[in-house]
């Protein structure tokens, strides 16, 4: 017997339900179904509730809406004779939620309590068409045996209770009822019986506590992506599907932002040693993930990259913290007892300073309860007051093997660093399967970039460029580049993307990467925004993207003098612009400094020998070494087909 779980995207359109259908006859009885509401209905329940208590009468707008969806899939998917009676069913759910928010509406007031009543709709109105839909079906409640229990703000399953009433609900599964659709989510609590729930993505909880209740042979989650990947896909397009993952890796990376499973899903399977697949409602022929106890990493050294924004930083310093017995002790049962989680935790062991990572939403009761704490120590400066820091992100990267290799810390932090990613802190678990570090959130993307590039071995390597100047220098570079980009990726497995494009006082920028193929230099003249040097360098620094390189073809000293800020973050500078390799011997020295020290690449080849008619003498100390050309970025255009003379300064 197997539970399948469906989520918001996999119910979420006639099309997506017919998938469904298909998957769950493939699969074959008995089998117990778990559905979420239709995609978005849950964000869109949660934002009528809000809109109401704000007394703003829009919420009817969006409810007619959604009840418009609905109502469509009904006519659109059950059989004639089936629509009268759940008809009837959908206008009394609808009719319920209606009064709620006008409800809501009318007192200005939403109590938690009705919020969860509100959003309850959404999984109560999808598992009546999808248990109609499937034939053969019977729905369940599961508000009559998931049982929640108040634990400070949290409504926690109680365990024992719900599967003690799992198993009589389900009597007369399988012998007699061979399909079972369970709406997930939606729970009541032990006592009240009002409506609570297993918190947003909780579908995937409701089934794996369905699955190891009823001992099934195992849990499918099946989704909108292929399978369990080694980043966040909406984020590293290059991510790909791990095949197999342990249930330990798969928390840790659950539990720092893989949204695809909801991190208490794991535990009641792992306990009763039930896999878990990860499969893909769009194409269910796709292999798609297994988590497991154990399983074969085929020697990779990581297994996943995972994230949250939203971090906050909170650090406590001072010579008090040196030896002393149980400081630590009150920083966690005080933040323990205000129910606030703590996931991120760095000491040095000079013991002179602490610091935990915390929501952003839980930072500034976290300090004051801290400061309260501490008060008289701080009072006395034998602590200094609390440092916060908000809006970071938290990376880890993830995997079983990175505990017997050496060096893996080394190269994440060596790739980072030639990024110009500044590490705020980072924490390596005992069991050595997980290294966590903490960045500014702006650079989230970024690190994970890199890092996706550096450890997973990509069927190419990707570089970021930035051109400026597209005279006869620089347009025949974009011309080079369109037309050889494929040759480049499959024989030198490099991918070249073009991400800005710059003339005097416009640009265009995508971090997707520009389409060579259209008319640059119209669509920079309609689509393109204005800019001076300062907006110029502003934009390319703030678009943040890993493996940049900044192209100069013009001939102006205004962009020339950019080079070395672009070099401080992280930026290759490659140019055929001759003015800084021959200005002031001290300009040029400082330059190849800088960029020797932040491990990017000042390459400026094409501009020194490949003017056929003599250029004005520059001092003979100017370029006193020998500069090796560079194999890792191909010299942009070959020196032959170099102009007399650059474009004009006006670039
Ligand atoms: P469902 O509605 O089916 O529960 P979710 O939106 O909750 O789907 O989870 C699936 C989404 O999780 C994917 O569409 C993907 O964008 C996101 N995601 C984040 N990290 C990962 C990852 N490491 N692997 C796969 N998907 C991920
Ligand atoms: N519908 C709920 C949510 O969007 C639960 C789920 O989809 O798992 O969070
Ligand atoms: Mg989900």
């Amino acid at each position: 017997m197997k539970v399948l779980k469906f989520g918001g995207t996999s119910v979420g359109s006639i099309e997506s339900l017919k998938n469904v259908k298909k998957v769950v006859e493939s699969v074959g009885e008995p089998l117990v179904v778990v559905v979420s509401a239709l995609g978005g209905v849950t964000d869109k329940l949660l934002e009528m509730a809000r809109t109401a208590a704000s007394k703003d009468k829009t919420y009817q707008q969006a409810l007619a809406a959604v009840k418009a969806r609905h109502y469509e899939m009904l006519t659109t998917l059950i059989p004639q004779r089936q629509q009268a009676s759940l008809t009837a069913k959908i206008d009394s759910l609808f009719e319920e939620l209606s009064s709620l928010l006008d409800g809501v509406y009318l007192l200005r007031d939403l109590s938690e309590k009705t919020e969860n009543a509100i959003v309850s709709y959404g999984e109560r109105l999808s598992s009546n068409i999808v248990a109609n839909y499937i034939e053969g079906a019977v729905r369940y409640n599961s508000l009559a045996f998931f049982k929640t229990f108040k634990d400070g703000h949290r409504n926690v399953v109680d365990n024992a209770l719900t599967e003690k009433l799992i198993l009589e609900a389900f009597k007369d599964f399988p012998a007699k009822d061979r399909i079972v659709v369970v709406p997930g989510f939606i729970s009541a609590d032990r006592e009240s019986g009002e409506i609570t729930n297993l918190g947003r993505g909780g579908s995937d909880y409701t089934a794996s506590i369905i699955a190891a209740t009823l001992n099934a042979e195992c849990l499918e989650i099946w989704t909108d992506v292929d399978g369990f990947m080694t980043a966040d896909p909406r984020i590293i397009q290059n991510s790909y599907v791990i095949d197999s993952l342990s249930y330990e890796e798969a928390m840790e990376l659950c539990n720092f932002g893989a949204k695809v499973i909801y991190t208490p899903t794991l535990y009641p399977v792992y306990a009763k040693n039930i896999p878990i697949y990860i499969k893909n409602t769009f194409k269910p022929e796709a292999q798609g993930t297994v988590i497991k106890k154990e399983c074969d990493h085929k020697g990779r050294a990581i297994t996943g990259i995972s994230s949250i924004g939203g971090t906050s930083l909170i650090t406590l310093s001072g010579p008090t913290m040196v030896g002393v017995v149980g400081v630590n002790s009150l920083i966690f049962s005080a933040l323990a007892k205000h129910h606030i989680s703590v996931f991120f935790v760095s000491q040095a062991s000079s013991e002179v300073s602490i610091s935990i990572g915390v929501k952003n939403e839980d930072a500034a009761l976290a300090c004051e309860v801290l400061s309260k704490v501490f008060a008289k120590e701080i009072a006395v400066g034998a602590l200094a007051p609390l440092k916060l820091e908000s809006n970071l992100a938290t990376v880890a990267i993830v995997g079983e093997n990175m505990r017997k290799a050496t060096g893996i810390a080394g190269k994440l932090f060596t790739t980072l660093g030639r990024n110009g990613i500044s590490i705020i802190a980072c924490a390596q678990g005992a069991s050595e399967t997980n290294i966590s570090f903490v960045v500014k959130e702006e650079f989230m993307r970024k690190s994970l970039n890199v890092i996706h590039d550096s450890f997973f071995l990509s069927e190419y390597k990707e570089l970021n460029l930035f051109l400026c100047g597209i005279g006869t220098v620089g347009g025949q570079l974009l011309h080079q580049i369109a037309s050889q980009s494929e040759k480049l990726k499959k024989e030198r497995g490099l991918k070249l993307n073009v991400v800005g494009i710059a003339r005097s006082t416009k640009a265009i920028f995508d971090r997707e990467g520009i389409d060579l193929h259209a008319d640059i230099r119209k669509k920079i003249a309609e689509e393109g925004i204005a800019i001076d040097i300062q907006e110029l360098k502003r934009q390319v620094i703030g678009m943040n993207i890993f493996n940049s390189v900044f192209v100069d073809c013009t001939a102006s000293a205004e962009v020339a003098s950019i080079y070395e800020e672009l070099f401080n973050h992280g930026i290759s500078v490659v140019t055929a612009n001759k003015i800084a390799a021959s200005s002031e011997y001290e300009t040029y020295a400082r330059l190849k400094t800088t960029a020797r020290r932040k491990g990017v690449k000042f390459l400026f080849e094409t501009n020194s020998t490949s003017f056929s008619t003599p250029l004005p003498p520059t001092r003979p100390s100017a370029r006193p070494f020998a500069r090796p050309r560079s194999r890792a970025i191909p010299s942009p255009i070959p020196v032959s087909t170099c102009p007399a003379r650059m474009s004009s300064v006006n670039w």
